[in-house]
Order: C-alpha cells, then sequence, then structure tokens
C-alpha cells in the first residue's frame, strides 16, 4: 500500500491533519509562488496507511493504493498449514489440536495438511509427533537465531516459505506468540486474519474458510470469510479443539530449508526468560478445576475451592467479576477474556453462567453448577446441577472426599 498528497488539488484546508488518528500529517510551507502558501504533507514513518484522512479530504486530495491480492491466481493456493510452536524445544499442544481440527479441514478440501515448524538444528527431533497427529509434510525451517521465538526472523522465515510453498489455509495458536506472528505475517503477506476463532468450517459450495468467533462483546457469534485473499489465516485458542492423534503410526514428508536471515530481522536481542507466572496455575492443562465466581461472597472463600482443588487434584478458575473485584488474580480467570479451558470436570461455584464466561469452558466433559437461583443459565450447559448455597455445599463435598480417601 502507498499514500500521497496530490498537491494540485491540496487547498491546505488543514481537515485531513485534524482527522489523522495518528498525528502524522502535517502542514508545510511551499515555494514562495505556491497557493496556498502551506500544504498537507504525510510523515510515512508515523502513518499507518488506515485511510483516515482520505474519507476526511473534501477535495481528493490524498490518494491511498492498495495493492489487492484479488489479482493473486488464488488457484495455486493449496493445502492447510500449521503454524508447530515450540516453547523450549517442545511442541505446545495447541498444534496438536490444530492439527486434529486441520485434518477435518483438509479431508473436506481433499487436500493435504501440513505443520511448519521453526528452531534450531535440534528441533528436528520433535518433528514425529506433527506426523502422529495427521500431518502429511513438516516444513522445518532451521536457524540458529530461531531457537527461541522472535517476531522478525519467524516472520521473515514463515513468508519466505509461504510465498513459495502458497498454503490455502494458514492455522496459528492465539497463544502470545501465536498471536503476535499472526498479525504481523497477515500484514507481510497481503493475508485476510480472524484471530480467535471458536469454530472452523468449509464453505461446501465456495469451498472457503468460515471462521466464526465471538464478536459484539459475545452477544453474537460471527462468521467470517476470506474470498478474495491467501492464505486464509485464523488464529485459534488453546483448548477450542481437542487434540486427536491417528490410530496406526504415521510418517510423513520432510521439508527443510534455512532462511537466509539480514540484519534486520536480527536487531532483538534475547537478553533472559522469565517464568510466567501465570503457567504455575496451570489452567488450561488441569483435568479438573473448581470455579469460584461472585456467587462464593468473599475473595477470602476461595480458599474452600483451593482446598477442594487440591483434594481433587484440580486447579481453582474463576469468573470475571472476582478478578475484576481483584478476590484472584486475572491468571485463573475462565472466559473469553481469560483462559478457555476443556477439563474433565468443572465445578462451577457461585457463577451465573454468563456467554463470556461459557464461551471459555462450556466443552468441558462433565459440569457441575452450584448456584442458589434455579433459572441462573450456568444450568443450561450443566451435567448436574445442585439449587443451593455453595457456601454450604463445599464445604459438605470437602468433608466427604476426605472420608472417602481415609
Ligand atoms: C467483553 C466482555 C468480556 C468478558 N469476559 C469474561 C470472561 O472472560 N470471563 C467471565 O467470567 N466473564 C467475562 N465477562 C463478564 C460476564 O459478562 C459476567 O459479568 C461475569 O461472568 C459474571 O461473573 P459471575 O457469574 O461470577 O457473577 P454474577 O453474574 O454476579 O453471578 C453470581 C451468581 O452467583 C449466584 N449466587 C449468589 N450467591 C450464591 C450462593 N451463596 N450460593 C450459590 N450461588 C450464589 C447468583 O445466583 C448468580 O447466578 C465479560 C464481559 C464482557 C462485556
Amino acid at each position: 500500500m502507498s499514500i500521497k498528497i496530490l498537491l494540485d488539488k491540496c487547498t491546505g484546508c488543514t481537515l485531513c491533519v485534524k482527522g489523522c488518528p495518528f498525528a502524522a500529517i502535517s502542514m508545510i510551507e511551499m515555494e514562495a509562488e505556491a497557493k496556498p502558501k502551506k500544504k498537507a504533507s504525510i510523515n510515512l514513518d508515523v502513518c499507518t496507511l488506515c485511510g483516515a484522512c482520505v474519507a476526511t479530504c473534501k477535495f481528493g486530495a490524498i490518494e491511498l493504493k492498495k495493492e489487492l491480492t484479488a489479482a493473486k491466481d488464488l488457484s495455486a493456493y493449496k493445502n492447510v498449514w500449521v503454524f508447530a510452536e515450540q516453547r523450549e524445544g517442545k511442541i505446545q499442544s495447541v498444534t496438536y489440536e490444530l492439527l486434529s481440527e486441520g485434518r477435518k479441514l483438509a479431508a473436506d478440501l481433499k487436500c493435504e495438511l501440513a505443520a511448519v515448524l521453526c528452531g534450531d538444528q535440534n528441533i528436528e527431533d520433535e518433528v514425529e509427533h506433527l506426523y502422529r497427529f495427521g500431518a502429511n509434510k513438516v516444513y522445518l525451517i532451521t536457524h540458529q537465531e530461531l531457537k527461541h521465538y522472535h517476531t522478525e526472523p519467524y516472520t521473515r522465515a514463515i513468508a519466505e516459505a509461504i510465498t513459495k510453498h502458497k498454503p490455502e489455509i494458514f492455522l496459528l495458536g492465539a497463544t502470545t506468540q501465536g498471536r503476535d506472528l499472526a498479525a504481523r505475517l497477515a500484514i507481510r503477506i497481503g493475508a485476510g486474519l480472524t484471530a480467535d476463532c471458536t469454530s472452523l468450517a468449509i464453505d461446501p459450495e465456495k469451498k472457503i474458510l468460515q471462521q466464526t468467533r465471538p464478536a459484539f462483546g459475545g452477544n453474537i457469534m460471527a462468521t467470517i470469510v476470506s474470498p478474495n485473499h491467501r492464505p486464509q489465516m485464523s488464529t485459534v485458542r488453546p483448548k477450542v479443539f481437542k487434540k486427536s492423534p491417528l490410530d496406526k503410526p504415521a510418517a510423513g514428508e520432510l521439508i527443510k530449508f534455512s532462511p537466509v536471515l539480514n540484519k534486520e530481522d536480527l536487531v532483538v536481542k534475547l537478553l533472559d526468560i522469565v517464568q510466567d507466572e501465570s503457567v504455575k496455575v496451570n489452567l488450561a492443562e488441569a483435568e479438573i478445576i473448581v470455579s469460584g465466581g461472585r456467587g462464593i461472597g468473599d475473595s477470602k472463600n476461595f480458599a474452600m475451592l483451593e482446598e477442594l482443588a487440591a483434594l481433587l487434584g484440580g486447579a481453582v478458575g474463576a469468573s470475571r467479576a472476582t478478578v475484576d473485584a481483584g478476590w484472584i488474580s486475572a491468571h485463573h480467570q475462565v472466559g473469553q477474556t481469560g483462559k478457555t479451558v476443556s477439563p474433565k470436570l468443572y465445578i462451577a461455584c457461585g457463577i451465573s453462567g454468563k456467554i463470556q464466561h461459557l464461551v471459555g469452558m462450556q466443552s468441558a466433559d462433565t459440569i457441575v453448577a452450584i448456584n442458589k437461583d434455579p433459572d441462573a443459565p450456568i444450568f443450561k450447559v450443566a451435567t448436574y446441577g445442585i439449587v443451593a448455597d455453595v457456601l454450604e455445599i463445599i464445604p459438605l463435598l470437602t468433608r466427604k472426599l476426605k472420608e472417602l480417601r481415609q
């Protein structure tokens, strides 16, 4: 994309200066005989090409050129790709979830499923896991600078692979890495991107990807398509899809390459890795979650839930209301703006079950809801419902469990 002021049309009215949300336009002096004396000028270091100024200019004096990728031959793009996210040399679970879902998309499109794995030379040991979850091909991109995730070298290397091999769909985890990489890549290669999808499907007629995600604060589910750009890119949070390995031994094709990384791709240096406190909570991986909502009445009552969770070998979750109230840290929050979880057992204690909470936990195998209000929406998704005071039920449950243990 490019932008410029058409000086012959600029009247010096300054509307664009006021209309630019990024303060990227200023008025500059013209030559002595020019009329008007000052005209608009765009600072391209600050301009984001958002187009707001084009809309404010009444004289058609700003030209924003978009190079439409619609002109690309879309039929040249084939196959479903998954970004194989690794940390400390281990492939992250979200990769297997995306491969498991990617298998269905690839089957509907009658195409291949591939994974893209970046790392240093030692990462090759991880490749076989990707085959086990259905990857027909693995693009292995190795370089010393790819050992740990960095935005620029990863973007450079994967953009090169996409440009060369032309995948039709590219899925990434909506994790810190995936979100960062997806946005940068989408701009670099001129692709459409839908973040935080909760379901993916192939339109049976048009054969394009339908990307569904909550919108307007979770009040509607929007299905987004990217008909004119390739690849169609989506991020999906961990635990939205279930991982299912193939039931037979699998192998695939390994395509290796080492990217050329320039000096400008390596401007960020990794000094230290500090363990994220939320990893200790490990909510996303927990098989049992005891989760508290505003109905528990007080921050100190989380101790009750912690005791029960510890007895069950599980973790403590929370609704946003309790996090906002400062009762518990945000690392515990389940829901649209918290974590998506899919445990075997989810015990919702004093949680009303607003849609923003449900989208984060409704795929749990068994949901037990304890709520005083028999009409609370949580009961609509609950496997078992207990209409009672949670502050009475939890101690009873804990006592019973202790007795059984003895
Ligand atoms: C953009 C956006 C994003 C959001 N993201 C999230 C998110 O990620 N996660 C999330 O949780 N929320 C999220 N929310 C907030 C969400 O809409 C709800 O406000 C929140 O989930 C309510 O939390 P709660 O169920 O604990 O509280 P409440 O809605 O106040 O419900 C408390 C429940 O406890 C019951 N109760 C009261 N006393 C007792 C008792 N003694 N025993 C048993 N039951 C009792 C009540 O009947 C009630 O059903 C989001 C909202 C928006 C707009």
